[in-house]
């Protein structure tokens, strides 16, 4: 191999240009129908073909069979541009030659006719790095050039470049050489060469030469020297000093498995390698994975491993240690694994729940109020707790204290049901339904939150004998517990108008808006929800009851 690859496989005509299909065609096209703009600017990357292009355009310019698509590439034009040695080809780096005396020089020879061609091409190559007297100077010329002179213009830069300048040029955006097409690009330069090769190797150099042709080409001279005849992938990685994939893959195959202390150990090898190197390797790992259809890893846990190693790259940006950062990584992917358990978890439970079985309210209160049949909440000290409210009642307000204890009676407390019965009359009336809403969280202080206060008139001290001795076991829905507290009730009977006077005995519409289950029907829509088979299957994978739930409004 007696020239380096770069320039023996230099394109010559717009058909050998890799992955710039659409820049060529127009050009090409323009050529052949002689449509042609005085001034181009390219601009893309480093190595993306940018000046390989200038040239085949220039020598398509002075090709003697022009009009032509492509030159011809054997006339005495297209031989002398090739060789770089055409008189009306002329290249000028603006990254050495910037200043106004160099581009004065450049327009004073616009002036004069081409040598041997119809045109006569400027190509200038860094353009953005010109002076600003340097692009005043350029831009008259720029406009209105004599009609045998083309420029083009190339920059990696355009962004640089005074609106001036882009105004005046047809502007061809070069993107990045796609990967494949350099693996594919490489491997006819390897044929041609007679030269043995792994797949895996060239996509090695391909990654590292980052889209520059140009890049990648040196890369490969480099490997085909080092490997002695055969671009194997161990060569290749022991070449760039890079991680090898294969550890990578191995690195996986323990991060899969949650194997920490193994994936643990493997980082220890990596010590020697730039971190940033090893994030860069995991990257291309995961996106070879999604290529590649990777069954074991699925796509919303590749989705949460770039997200991971996007941010290591972050910690390293901002200096943080390597070693930490690739063991913080590779933590935080195991860590995410588990995540996707509870994900497959409920997706599982999604699938089994069978959505046309989610019961009604009414038949889940039901079921509620049975369950709490079957296991009646002891009663335990009620006389001491009822002994105590007397005694908060009178410590909050002697006067309520006093017409509590001496008109109110305590029946029961069963199944979070608080029963008393009540004398109270007229203003002794007034004044406790007046406190109702005190009474009843000092009730829930003593008895619990959760504590439901029924009244019963008391059948002693009144005439009307009739009212239903209440206790919350009994299953009729016109119970006094739920008849306290039902809005929606039927019945007008005097009994239930009395029942109904508030949300206990003494309530009024103000102390129901105190944020509390006011009405059966929430309560009863809250343990509906409670119930719902799908929260039913969360309390049970999270091993939690309704206590540690929390139900809120959507508002
Ligand atoms: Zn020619």
């Amino acid at each position: 191999m007696s020239r380096v690859l770069a320039l023996k496989y230099r394109p010559k005509r717009f058909s050998d240009l890799i992955g710039q299909e659409s820049v060529s065609q127009t050009l090409s096209l323009g050529l052949k129908t002689e449509k042609l703009s005085h001034a181009y600017l390219f601009s893309g990357l480093r190595g993306s073909g940018k000046t390989s292009t200038a040239r085949i355009f220039a020598k398509a310019l002075v090709c003697e069979n022009t009009p032509v698509a492509e030159p011809c590439g054997v006339c005495a034009g297209c031989m002398s541009a090739e060789e770089g040695r055409h008189l009306d080809i002329i290249e000028m780096d603006a990254a050495s030659n910037r200043g106004i005396d160099d581009i004065r020089q450049l327009i004073e020879s616009t002036k004069y006719k081409p040598s041997v061609a119809k045109h006569k091409i400027y190509i200038i190559d860094e353009v953005h790095m010109l002076s600003t007297p340097a692009f005043n100077a350029l831009l008259k010329t720029l406009e209105e050039p004599p009609s045998y002179v083309k420029f083009i213009l190339a920059t990696t830069d355009p962004i640089k470049l005074p609106p001036t300048i882009l105004s005046r040029t047809i502007h061809f955006r070069f993107k990045k050489i796609g990967q494949s097409d350099v693996v594919e690009h490489l491997k006819h330069i390897l044929g041609k060469e007679g030269i043995a090769f792994e797949e895996e190797a060239l996509e090695f150099i391909a990654r590292n030469g980052s889209g520059s042709l140009r890049d990648t080409l040196t890369l490969l001279d480099q490997a085909i020297v080092f490997s002695k005849g055969f671009v194997s992938s161990v060569s290749v990685v022991e070449l760039l000093g890079a991680v090898n994939p294969d550890k990578i893959k191995e690195l996986f195959s323990f991060v899969l498995d949650k194997d920490r202390e193994r994936a643990l150990l493997l980082v220890k090898e990596f010590e020697e390698y730039e971190a940033e190197n090893v994030i860069n390797e995991i990257i291309e790992f995961l996106k070879a994975s999604i290529g590649k259809k990777n069954k074991n890893i699925p796509l919303f846990v590749l989705e949460r491993f770039f997200r991971i190693a996007v941010n290591a790259k972050e910690l390293l940006f901002m200096g943080a240690d390597g070693g930490f950062v690739i063991t913080l990584t590779l933590l935080k992917m195991i860590e995410a694994l588990e995540i996707e358990d509870i994900d497959s978890l409920i997706a599982k439970y999604e699938s089994e729940v069978d959505f046309t079985q989610v019961p009604s309210r009414d038949i889940v209160r039901d079921k509620v109020l049975m369950e709490q049949d079957k296991e009646p909440v002891k009663s335990v000290n009620t006389k001491s707790q009822w002994d105590k409210l007397v005694e908060a009642l009178y410590e909050r307000s002697h006067e309520v204290g006093s017409v509590f204890e001496n008109n109110i009676t305590f029946v029961s407390f069963d199944n979070s049901v608080l029963t008393w019965s009540s004398s109270a009359e007229g203003e002794k009336y007034e004044l406790l339904k007046k406190y109702y809403s005190q009474i009843k969280h000092i009730v829930q202080d003593i008895y619990g939150i959760s504590t439901t206060i029924a009244v019963q008139k008391d059948t002693n001290k009144s005439e009307d004998a009739n009212i239903p001795v209440v206790s919350a076991k009994e299953e009729s829905t016109n119970n006094a517990a739920m008849a306290v507290h039902r809005s929606d009730s039927d019945d007008n009977s005097e009994e239930n108008e009395y029942m109904q006077s508030g949300p206990g005995l003494f309530g009024d519409k103000e102390d129901m808006n105190d944020g509390e289950p006011n009405s059966l029907e929430a309560e009863a829509e809250e343990l509906s929800l409670l119930r719902h088979p799908l929260v039913e299957k969360t309390k049970e994978v999270f091993g939690v009851g309704d206590s540690n739930i929390s139900i809120f409004q959507k508002v």
